[in-house]
């Protein structure tokens, strides 16, 4: 698949539920209305989809949500696309908030996920509480240890967030580090109404990178998972840190992937609202000729970029879906 700006698009994320145990404050409204189930893709509709990209040269998949563990019978369709590694899939891996993680860790492990990242914005009890509105630290420390002694590599993904977690960040990474993992810094993007200010949130990474570099030495690295982060090598630790920042750096020159809802609707692009229905493709025939076609139409209209701006007058999303539909 190679999209008009000849990008060649070999990285698919599925969100596989837009339900979730949590109501994180930058990415859900605490009374959020989920999807009636009808409009879901089922477990099948989503193995065939996966299939699909799979035949088309998708060779990462990421299952993310939502809480992609919260879905029913997830580990059906997770063993399905493990059986597909090696067979055209090169990786699939899961991005969660880890609260079900020592509950699924071995069994990811045995259906072929070896890397999962894992969202954790903080290591202070209440402040995760607060963030997360109904999470439970204890529970996803539990899963991060269930995870490594699962051998599961394990990412922590961070969302930067201004006067709640700006002063922890040091003490993330070395906690991360410490414990073999990498650490990925993430902003805050305007999607979705979140019922709170989103300009007071965001916090941008440049200035968390400056202030970094004052105590640690950064440096430079090309490692490269797949995904839009850049890498710097922490020298006093040994590890990586990586950093998303799609605000503040345009990240779209090199952009590979694409995203599926859990209602079957592809997006070019996160950024954008442009998109291509393939439920209807999915349901109006069980041969794959339709489904294929509507793939390759939405590829045709991937756009060039996003263009995310936090607009500090009107405090309105950029875009209305929220990050749960989409998957992060
Ligand atoms: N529930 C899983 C989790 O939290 O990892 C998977 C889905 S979640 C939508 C994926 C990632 O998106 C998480 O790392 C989360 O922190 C991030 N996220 C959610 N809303 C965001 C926003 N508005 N801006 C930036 N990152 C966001
Ligand atoms: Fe749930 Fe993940 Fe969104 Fe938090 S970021 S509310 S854990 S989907």
């Amino acid at each position: 698949m190679i999209d008009p700006f000849g990008r060649e698009i070999s990285y698919l994320r599925v969100s596989v539920t837009d339900r979730c145990d949590f109501r994180c404050v930058y990415c859900m409204s605490e009374h959020m209305t989920f999807l009636p189930r009808a409009e879901l893709l089922t477990l099948e509709e989503l193995e065939r989809l996966c299939a699909a990209f799979i035949r088309k040269g998708v060779k990462r998949l990421r299952i993310t949500g939502g809480e992609p563990l919260v879905r029913r019978n997830v580990m059906w369709l997770l063993e399905r696309l493990g059986a597909r590694l090696g067979g055209g899939l090169d990786e699939l891996t899961l991005t969660t908030n880890g609260s079900q993680l020592a509950r699924f860790a071995q069994a990811l492990f045995a259906a072929g996920v070896r890397r999962v990242n894992v969202s954790l914005d903080t290591q202070d009890a209440a402040k995760f509480r607060a963030i997360t509105r109904w999470g439970d630290l204890s529970k996803v420390m539990v899963g991060i240890d269930a995870a490594q002694a699962a051998g599961l590599s394990v990412k922590i993904n961070t969302v930067a967030l201004r006067d709640v977690n700006e002063l922890e960040i040091p003490g993330m990474l070395e906690w991360a580090h410490g414990r073999g993992m990498d650490l990925t810094l993430i902003e805050t993007m305007p999607l979705g109404d979140i019922e709170q200010d989103r300009a007071e949130q965001y916090l941008p990474l440049s200035l968390v990178r400056a202030r970094l570099a004052q105590r640690y030495t950064l440096e430079e690295s090309d490692h490269r998972t797949g995904g839009p982060a850049r890498y710097v090598r922490v020298a006093e630790t040994g590890g990586r840190l990586g950093f998303i920042t799609p605000l503040t750096h345009n990240f779209c020159e090199s952009c590979n992937r694409v995203r599926v809802t859990c209602t079957g609707t592809l997006f070019m692009c996160l950024g954008q609202n442009d998109s291509a229905d393939l439920r209807a493709a999915l349901r109006a025939s069980k041969d794959d000729g339709l489904l294929d076609a509507a793939i390759d139409e939405g590829i045709a209209r991937k756009p060039k970029g996003h263009d995310f701006v936090i607009d500090r007058r009107r405090q309105a999303p950029a875009l209305m879906r929220h990050m749960s539909l989409t998957g992060g």
